[in-house]
């Protein structure tokens, strides 16, 4: 059974690259989390772009109006799609990307902006003491799509795209899109607890193997099993070596 969208960490740093993360990418068959309105009503929820409250008038608003609930979880993956475009080329670009990927990325920014386009025009002005602000609540049935719109152009314009990483696949991550937000932007996984930790514990493995004696590779030799595998606290040791 594949995973529900309440058991996907949220590891973006940022709600935009949070939903980036909701499609598995690669593969026969990805995985989308958001794979209907009520996995993007809950994913909503989880990552903050509504609150409980606004989830139960969303619901009753796309209740009422499936159309216009469908209508909305498309919106959210075209976001999605367009965000990874241009996330993807900024990715590349620091090592050089192809004219396609630019291409591509500058194909979904246009769409990006229609959408963002779409929710500002809904929105209003609200007084909020201080300042003004918009608010995207004048549309219920499409105030998902549109927080979403708010939380791309948000990262887009505000955060350094240069700090957009992708847990390394081909070291053993996951892949999954992350924000470094860390001082001198040297991080490498998306959570160190998990494709940290366990790319370093295979690595481990691997050299506890390499430098095994010629001719113990077979357990029917007489070698014990136990003589391979690390114990913990020399893994730990390890580990805070690499
Ligand atoms: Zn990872």
């Amino acid at each position: 059974m594949p995973p529900d969208v309440s058991q996907l960490p949220l590891v973006g740093g940022h709600p935009a690259l949070d939903l980036v993360n909701t499609l598995e990418r690669g593969g026969t068959s990805p995985h989308d989390f958001l794979s209907d309105t009520s996995a993007l009503l809950r994913w909503s929820v989880l990552v903050g772009t509504i609150s409980d409250v606004e989830a139960e008038q969303v619901d009753r608003a796309w209740r009422d109006e499936p159309a216009a609930a469908h209508a909305g979880l498309a919106a959210v993956r075209d976001i999605r799609e367009g965000l990874y475009l241009v996330l993807r080329a900024a990715i590349i670009d620091a090592d050089g990307g192809t004219a396609d990927d630019l291409v591509a990325a500058g194909a979904a920014l246009v769409a990006l902006h229609q959408r963002w386009s779409g929710a500002v025009a809904r929105a209003r002005f609200v007084l909020d003491s201080s300042r003004v602000r918009l608010a995207y609540d004048t549309v219920p049935a499409m105030l998902v799509p549109d927080r979403i719109a708010e939380a791309a152009y948000d990262v887009m314009l505000t955060a350094d795209l240069t700090r957009v990483r992708r847990c390394p696949v081909l070291e053993g991550g996951c892949g999954w899109l992350f924000l470094d937000r860390s001082r001198n932007g040297s991080r490498r996984w998306c959570r160190m607890a998990d494709c940290g930790n366990v790319v370093k514990a295979r690595r481990l493995t691997e050299r506890r193997r390499a430098a095994r004696p010629s001719g113990s590779e077979a357990v029917g030799e007489g070698v014990p099993v136990r003589a391979v595998m690390p114990s913990r606290d020399a893994q730990q040791t390890f580990a805070k070596a690499l």
